[in-house]
């Protein structure tokens, strides 16, 4: 596929890799960022828990959803401006910038005012007017690919968003509908080193939805790390078996300090490093 030299998006409009900086953690640059926590903010003690074990393990930013896209609408739909505020203690206490998802242009006043990312979810990724009200809010975006878009169309959403002025935007290849119904969805991983190839912004891969099964989301993480990912999205939590969203994908605070020490292999193998504050864990 090419791309039209004169999108702010192509690599030809601009040859050097975007580096994206959020509040001392970049990305694009050298360093993998590992975003780590749970799908929604549940409660203080449960994102509190995991905040704390991720930022030891060496994550780089703290996720969870406060205002959460839900396919059935009885199911949890987050907790709204309370989970805001319990991110804001979470960063208070971990001191790891936040990613969290913004749904609508009426939310984007308030979840910009706690967030130091604002994530757009799959389902918006072709929603225009919220990609021009997110871009005008000034911050970082992480733009999520949606489950039946091209690659091409990830790409021209991120165009709306930089067309705007804003060009701080990490795009996230979190995993398309295909004809397999063995995983939630089918991680693309030739959308890594496609999008490295035609875009300058920087790339991360989300494993857990991608894949949707917890004992899978290793595999595919470390897989897109060697693909030359920038980082990953990993949903982790202190109890999955009874997380009001997505438990079946999240790995346990112990897992995911696994993964860690396993990234450092891999990361390695690809010239890159983890958070400079990574220690390994001399147990694992
Ligand atoms: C999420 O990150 O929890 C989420 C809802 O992701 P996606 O938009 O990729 O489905
Ligand atoms: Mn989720």
């Amino acid at each position: 596929m090419k791309l039209s030299q004169t999108y702010k998006v192509s690599r030809t409009f601009r040859r050097e890799d975007t580096v994206v900086e959020i509040g001392g953690v970049v990305i694009g640059d050298v360093q993998i960022c590992v975003i780590a926590g749970p799908c929604s903010v549940e409660s203080r003690k449960q994102l509190l828990a995991v905040a704390h074990a991720v930022k030891q393990s060496g994550a780089t930013m703290l996720r969870g959803g406060a205002f959460k896209p839900r396919t059935s609408p009885y199911a949890f739909q987050g907790l709204g401006e309370a989970g805001l505020w319990l991110l804001r203690e979470a960063r208070e206490q971990v001191d790891l910038p936040i990613v969290t998802e913004v749904m609508s242009c009426e939310q984007i006043a308030l979840v910009a005012a706690y967030a130091d990312v604002l994530q757009i979810g799959a389902r918006n990724m072709q929603n225009y007017p919220l990609l021009h009200a997110v871009s005008d809010a000034g911050k970082p975006i992480l733009l999520k690919r949606g489950a039946g878009n091209t690659l091409h169309e990830l790409l021209m959403a991120a165009e709306h968003i930089l067309s705007r002025g804003n060009a701080q935007v990490i795009l996230c290849e979190r995993g398309i509908r295909t004809f397999e119904t063995a995983t939630r969805y089918t991680f693309d991983i030739n959308a890594i080193p496609v999008l490295k190839e035609l875009t300058h912004l920087p790339v991360i891969a989300d494993p857990s939805h991608g894949v949707g099964q917890t004992q899978h989301v290793p595999s595919i993480a470390k897989s897109a790390i060697a693909a030359g990912a920038d980082g990953i999205i990993v949903e982790v939590h202190d109890n999955p078996d009874d997380a009001l969203s997505d438990g079946a994908q999240s790995l346990t605070p112990t897992m995911f300090e696994r993964l860690m020490v396993d990234l450092e292999r891999i990361v390695g193998a690809v010239d890159r490093t983890l958070s400079p504050a990574y220690e390994p864990v001399a147990a694992l």
